[in-house]
């Protein structure tokens, strides 16, 4: 059973309920203070309009994903037309499987705790007959079972129709793909009229219509948007980048990307247009829509997300309205927004179907504070993560290019290059193959080199950021005493700190790193000093320095499952930028 939070249930600790409270709805008190002790607050979208239609005593169709809150839906109209005095069947569920007839058993019995008498009873096959029968006999009011078990009390003459006056079919499609459609059409001709039906699926394929066609009487329709994706399926992380770097990061963050495609959510038409331009500028497979972008311009920009043609989309939140593309393994936040529930809309666009998604929320050091209030709503924290540096970018393409090496070789026509290739090694016979490979992959991932630094651009903005404290109060701009002294040191050229690729989050443990240095590196304990652990790399004092040949066998050292990649840090050093080490893993060596 899950334990997540739905992307779009509200939460009880929601600062500010939008719609209708469940007081709105027309619960009877006893079942308002049922949810009200569970904990819930504002009625989900399928609740608020299934609730109501369901206590008219409509029939009704939803259409509705896992995870949108579809039991209290149908089950709490359900106990506001049972009644506990009556010792009769007055309700049946059909579910699909034994599983969820037990947990939605559960969930209709904690619903009716202030219903003395209320008797709700779980049948499904694979169970001893005798003590369904003996509980049935009892005279419970609420069934809820597959639908095979059912019939089976059903001709036993165990369970007794008569007094039925509500039939839920949950997840009918479910039942129908695990070939219940006869059995469900059984338990329908044997439901006696009046009465009322509430069909719940999460697709609505024609043998589902047909059902409810021939079985419903002028059914009210509920479709809610597809907002299925619990949050837990997301990995959600910020980092802190200042404003005027976002565009920088955002690109660092797709060019090092693992997801098929991303959707970058901006705050404005205007963002949208300079993020989506910008990102095209770059090279990327991007495109933006906002409010301003006609309905029919939308959906085929939206189609070529679908398909592949498209690998990014800035949108502002209205225009991504309703966006469903399974494709999306990313989203990023290029700002924080102001309402929680607008955050947990937007990364509900990624982790569907049950894949995993990542989101990334950019915030500026000002912003920090909003970040609690999303993590409180969505009842998970924001893991700190550093934004990819310029070397792990180059590292990343070169890992893309050398995968593509071998399918490209098996195609031929290499001789004109190695032909090219051996005439230009031996004109320079100082350089070797090795060397020259180097240069070749350099230049095509587009490392142009070392370049001086300003002293203001993207990296030291962000070391800075990151030395900040994570969750800062009143003062963003500067970390506690112990952090800035670090910083501060830093900058004015202390002794050497070494930087590997590996950090919390690939659940570095301080004793794995200690143990490569030791082992791999041929350090003892006592030469090792302080260890700080980032979002993605970690700091290691090593006073005594490392000889050329451990920082080789270090470079390609394995720790919770990455390369270390060690290299000596520098930190942000003003000034000192064109003899900062290039990013390139592969300089310094031989
Ligand atoms: P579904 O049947 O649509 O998959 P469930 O009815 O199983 O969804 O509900 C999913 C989870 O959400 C359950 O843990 C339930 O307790 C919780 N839940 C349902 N409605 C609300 C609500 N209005 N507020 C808070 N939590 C809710
Ligand atoms: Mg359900």
């Amino acid at each position: 059973m899950s334990t997540s939070v739905p992307s779009d249930l509200p939460t009880s600790d929601s600062p500010t309920p939008a719609g209708p409270t469940f007081a709105d709805l027309g619960l009877p008190p006893a079942l308002g203070r049922a949810v009200a002790d569970l904990g819930f607050v504002t009625p989900s979208g399928i609740q608020a309009q299934a609730i109501p239609a369901l206590l008219q005593g409509r029939d009704i169709v939803g259409v509705a994903q896992t995870g949108t809150g579809k039991t209290a839906a149908f089950g709490l109209p359900l106990l506001a037309s049972v009644d506990p005095e009556l010792a009769a069947v007055q309700a049946v569920v059909l579910t699909p499987t034994r599983e969820l007839a037990m947990q939605v058993a559960d969930a209709i019995q904690s619903f009716a705790t202030h219903l003395p008498g209320l008797g709700v009873l779980a049948v499904y096959g694979g169970a001893p007959f005798l003590p369904q029968q003996r509980a049935l006999s009892r005279g419970v009011q609420v069934v809820v079972g597959t639908p095979g078990r059912v019939l089976d009390h059903l001709d036993r003459r165990t369970l007794k129709m008569d007094a039925v006056r509500y039939l839920v079919l949950d997840e009918a499609d479910e039942m129908l793909r695990m070939g219940f459609a006869e059995d469900v059409e059984r338990v329908l001709e044997a439901t006696p009229r009046p009465r009322q039906v509430a069909l719940f699926s999460a697709t609505m394929p024609p043998a589902i219509r047909r059902v409810a066609d021939q079985h419903l009487e002028r059914p009210v329709e509920i479709t809610v948007a597809r907002q299925s994706s619990t949050v837990t399926t997301v990995r959600q992380t910020y980092a802190v980048v200042p404003h005027r770097h976002k565009i920088g990061a955002l690109s660092r963050v797709l060019a090092v990307s693992d997801a098929d495609a991303a959707i970058v959510f901006v705050r404005t038409r205007g963002a949208a247009e300079e993020v989506g331009s910008a990102l095209v500028e770059k090279g990327i497979s991007a495109a933006y829509i906002s409010g301003d972008v006609a309905q029919a311009e939308r959906e085929k920009i939206v189609e070529r997300l679908r398909s592949g043609a498209l690998d990014v989309l800035v949108a502002t939140d209205v225009a991504a309205r309703g966006l469903d593309v399974d494709r999306i393994g990313l989203v990023v936040n290029y700002d924080v927004p102001r309402e929680p529930e607008t955050y947990v809309h937007r990364i509900g666009r990624t982790g569907r179907a049950g894949r995993q998604g990542e989101a990334l929320a950019f915030v500026t050091p000002s912003e920090q504070s909003r970040l609690r209030l999303i993590e409180r709503t969505t009842r998970s924290p924001l893991e700190q993560i550093t934004i990819p540096s310029p070397a792990d970018v180059s590292a990343h393409r070169v890992e893309r290019l050398l995968a593509r090496t071998a399918e490209r070789a098996q195609l031929g026509r290499l001789d004109m290059y190695t032909t090219a290739i051996e005439a230009h090694l031996a004109a320079h016979p100082d350089v070797t193959p090795v060397q020259l490979l180097a240069v070749l992959t350099a230049l095509a991932v587009g490392d142009e080199g070392p370049v001086a630094r300003t002293g203001d651009d993207l990296d030291d903005a962000l070391q800075r950021a990151h030395l900040a404290p994570a969750r800062g109060h009143d003062d963003h701009r500067d970390g506690p005493p112990r952090e800035r002294r670090r910083a501060e040191t830093h900058i004015a050229g202390g002794p050497p700190r070494w930087r590997v690729a590996v950090g919390h989050r690939d659940g570095l443990q301080p004793g794995a790193l200690v143990g490569a240095l030791t082992g791999e590196g041929g350090l003892s304990g006592k030469d090792l000093g302080k260890i700080d652990i980032f979002g993605s790399f970690a700091l290691v004092d090593i006073p005594g320095g490392l000889s050329p040949e451990a920082v080789d066998r270090l470079a390609r050292t394995r720790v919770a499952g990455r390369p270390l990649r060690i290299r000596v840090d520098t930190g942000p050093r003003p000034g000192h930028g064109a003899s900062r080490p290039s990013h390139g893993p592969h300089r310094g060596r031989g």
